[in-house]
């Protein structure tokens, strides 16, 4: 898309609806329209900066109704982020958990959905640095997206120039926007360069992850993905797969440092994340993956994954939480 680099927003914006965003977000407390739920303009540049968030997914079972996928290990990670951030949450696990059912159930969604709770220090702050533990917005969004679990197309990548955050610097950990300006320097570099996605490497020249998920290769019947300490986020769907690979498909799972030229070697390589789910690459720095097309490997293990995030696998009644139309009926009394 041509993109005219003169050209002026109007101060007078219009309702921000679009296309496919729901009737109601949650937003400090309850339950708002999507187009009531505003911040002053000012606002805005700490509430991208100083924020932590999380991406959730919530799938649709054998019956059609949605579960939502390791909610309670999602906003432990939420939580965690905000503490190592000092910023204050006014709400316990719990309220924030029955707020995400509540709103998911109440926005009737037809397809599956992604859930985004994030939090940022409330009001105009001025000075550029925002002070420890002052209170928060919290916002709870949702909207529709469908799984690809069961249509990978798989990715071109290639190795970035950019260095992924270092752990000392704005720790990769840490689940904040301010991370993402890392990512999408990386991501613009290979958009520009005719590839699909980045690789990260970390400070030590060894591999990370990509800029919204893990990365694992598999190499004579060995999944390895790089350790916690080559600055990566700690994963769900990281967790979620290398059980996966061991329990269903019997690989020996490794979690070390990875050499770049390792990727070079591996017999596949997939991206992992609960947004870009199971993403198999294809191809990295023009070089093959194996034969160049979705591996069987990477095959089965996002056909196991799909079966577990449906509720088809004993994880079901620790992973997945179920939506109920009677959920809503909490805020909707609350609101009355
Ligand atoms: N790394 C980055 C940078 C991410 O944005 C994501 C997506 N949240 C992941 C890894 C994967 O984390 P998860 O499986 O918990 O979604």
């Amino acid at each position: 898309m041509e993109i005219d680099p003169t050209s002026r927003n109007s101060p007078e914006v219009s309702p921000i609806h679009p296309q496919g965003s729901p009737p109601f977000i949650w937003y400090n407390g309850s339950q708002v329209d999507w187009c009531d739920a505003r911040v002053h303009v000012n606002a805005v540049g700490h509430a991208s900066v100083s924020s932590v968030f999380e991406g959730i997914r919530a799938y649709q079972d054998d019956n059609g109704q949605l579960q939502i996928f390791r909610l309670a290990d999602h906003l432990k990670r939420l939580f965690d982020s905000a503490r190592i951030s000092r910023l204050a949450i006014a709400y316990d696990v719990q309220e924030i958990t029955d707020a995400v059912c509540s709103l998911v159930s109440r926005n009737e969604f037809s397809g599956e959905v992604y859930i985004r709770p994030w939090l940022f220090p409330s009001g105009i702050i001025r000075e550029q640095i925002a002070k420890a533990w002052l209170p928060t917005d919290f916002v709870i969004d949702s909207w529709e997206v469908n799984s690809n679990l069961r249509n990978l197309v798989g990715c071109k990548t290639c190795v970035s120039s950019w260095i992924r955050n270092g752990s000392n610097a704005s720790p990769p950990m840490i689940k904040a926007f301010s991370n993402y300006h890392n990512s999408r320097f990386a991501a613009l570099e290979a958009w520009g360069r005719g590839y699909d996605w980045p690789i990260f490497l970390n400070q030590q020249n060894q591999v990370s992850e990509g800029p919204g998920a893990c990365i694992a290769l598999i190499r004579d019947g060995r999944l390895v993905t790089p350790d916690l300490a080559s600055g990566i986020l700690e994963s769900i769907t990281r967790d979620t797969i290398l059980l996966a690979a061991q329990e269903k498909l019997d690989l020996k799972v490794v979690e070390r440092p990875i050499e770049r030229t390792e990727l070079y070697l591996a017999d596949e390589v997939f991206f992992m994340g609960t947004g870009w789910e199971v993403l198999p690459i294809l191809s990295i720095d023009d070089l093959q993956v194996g034969d160049g097309t979705v591996g069987p490997l990477t095959s089965s293990l996002a056909s196991y994954y799909d079966n577990i995030v449906r509720g088809r696998t004993r994880h079901s009644s620790s992973w997945c939480t179920l939506v109920t139309s009677s959920q809503n009926d909490i805020t909707s009394k609350g609101k009355e």
